[in-house]
């Protein structure tokens, strides 16, 4: 292709300063809505690469978005940078060993996935900057990811819904481009009100909201025979009304998670959830109200996107982990039983059409597998990237930072998240998703076509699934 002997040369130039920025993400391990020295970080290092940066966007103070060029096609790239409670671990040690007891840390690999978009932002405005391509390119610092869809808020204000192309990646263990769907989210919190009274002395009196939580959660477990297979419910006791039995509790909270496959299917259910609340409430004589947490949609992954980033994968290849590499993960890898790393590759097994025993005695993935597009298909987990690609053409891949069957939201990561595993996992992705941005910038068809089948997969557009008042 076109443009990988400059890049290949290009990533030796920046790749001190794409990793610099994802140790120091690792470092400060800040979760969502609180990544302002993660944010600041990013919009340094951008502003040192010559981009014009605006941040608090969509009224998000950890958000922001970069721009370079003025005139061509448009490509964007999606970065994180959030941290997740209680992930705290020492870099690149193979026992769980938390820096500090129930500090956050970066178990979802969050400190790569933002460097690695960064870092394809800076080559292919190095490329732009050469007169190699005629484009324009936008990184996006998108907060709270793993608990508040930041991509939905920033959705929701417009800024993704210029753009040719979007692309971006997350770090894994097993290299993949995704062609499958997530689950559209949303979290609400149920809360009852009713009134309080002696327990024995007049017990008639009171009106409970604890009974009033526990029946709708009854009636939210008979309703699951009879909503779709994959959607899915789950609930967490937010406010139980108190610890005395002797005291009717005039309040108790619930938080649910409802998803489903597409956005549209989980409003449907989110509307029967709220029937079976109001049931709930009316069989106790209590009064309900609900609050949406937070909501993201599905996603939808863009075939000629998709496929083009599977050639960029193979062109470029995958990382180039060597014996000490090799050697770290195998340390890694023995920290996790067997069958865990089989479940942990389920989803990208799914992706790649491989099979476990591809990977059963494989420590580090070296495997670029073809595009597989399966957009029926859904990983069973949920990500807000799904919203940015309702609003334009958008495509992801995941690839090896870690060894083979390392799950996400574990310490492993953390620790693999800052060693050499993971720096050349981010160097590599930062290669792919340039290539991918340049092809694309110079190939007038390609764009075209990516528009054209995201007509088709999004005919309404952009429905966003936060209330209007959020
Ligand atoms: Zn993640």
């Amino acid at each position: 292709m076109e443009f990988t002997d400059k890049i290949r040369q290009l990533a030796q130039q920046k790749q001190d300063c794409i990793w610099t920025l994802a140790q120091q993400v690792w470092k400060y391990a800040e979760c969502n809505w609180k990544e302002t020295k993660s944010a600041a970080a990013t919009a340094a290092a951008l502003r040192a690469e010559g981009f014009s940066v605006t941040e608090g966007v969509a009224s998000l103070p950890t958000a922001l978005v970069a721009h370079y060029g003025d005139h061509g096609p448009i490509i964007g790239f999606l970065g994180e940078y959030d941290a997740l409670p209680g992930m705290s671990q020492e870099a690149g040690v193979a026992e769980h060993r938390p820096l500090a007891a129930d500090a956050a840390g970066h178990g979802c690999g969050h400190n790569m996935l933002g460097a690695g978009a960064f870092g394809a932002a800076v080559l292919l405005k190095e490329l732009i900057a050469q007169g190699l391509v005629d484009a324009q390119v936008e990184f996006f610092g998108c907060p709270a990811e793993e608990d508040g869809a930041g991509k939905a808020h920033m959705g929701r204000a417009g800024v993704f819904s210029q753009l040719d192309a979007l692309f971006t990646w997350h770090p894994d263990s097993a290299n993949h481009v995704v062609g499958t769907g997530t689950l559209a989210v949303m979290g609400v919190e149920y809360r009852f009100k009713g009134i309080t009274a002696h327990a024995a002395a007049s017990p008639y009196s009171g009106r409970s909201a604890l009974d009033a939580a526990e029946l709708m959660n009854v009636g939210c477990n008979y309703l699951r025979e009879h909503m779709i297979p994959e959607a899915r419910l789950h609930y967490a006791y937010r406010d139980t009304g108190g610890t005395a039995p002797n005291v009717v509790p005039d309040r108790a909270a619930l938080h649910y998670f409802i998803r489903a496959p597409k956005v549209h299917q989980m409003l449907e259910l989110f509307e029967r959830v709220n029937k079976v609340a109001q049931g709930a409430a009316m069989m106790t004589e209590t009064q309900v109200e609900w609050t949406v947490i937070d909501a993201c949609s599905d996603f939808v992954p863009n075939r000629t996107l998709g496929q083009l980033l599977a050639k960029c994968m193979t062109e470029l290849g995958a990382p180039a982990f060597d014996q000490q590499d090799e050697q770290l993960a195998e340390q890694f890898r023995n920290t996790i039983p067997p069958r865990q790393r089989q479940d942990n590759l389920a989803n990208s097994l799914q992706c790649s059409g491989m099979q476990w025993a591809d990977y059963q005695d494989v420590l580090l993935d070296r495997h670029t597998p073809a595009y597989l597009h399966q957009p029926k298909l859904f990983e069973m987990g949920s990500t807000d990237v799904g919203d940015a690609s309702y609003c334009a053409p958008c495509a992801q891949f995941h690839l090896a930072c870690a060894a083979v069957g390392t799950g996400a939201h574990t310490w492993q990561l953390t620790a693999q998240g800052n060693s050499s595993i993971g720096k050349k996992g981010t160097i590599q992705a930062a290669m792919i998703l340039a290539l991918a941005g340049a092809t694309a910038a110079v190939n007038s068809t390609l764009l075209a076509q990516a528009k054209q089948d995201f007509e088709a997969d999004v005919p309404q557009g952009y429905i966003c699934p936060l209330p209007k008042n959020e």
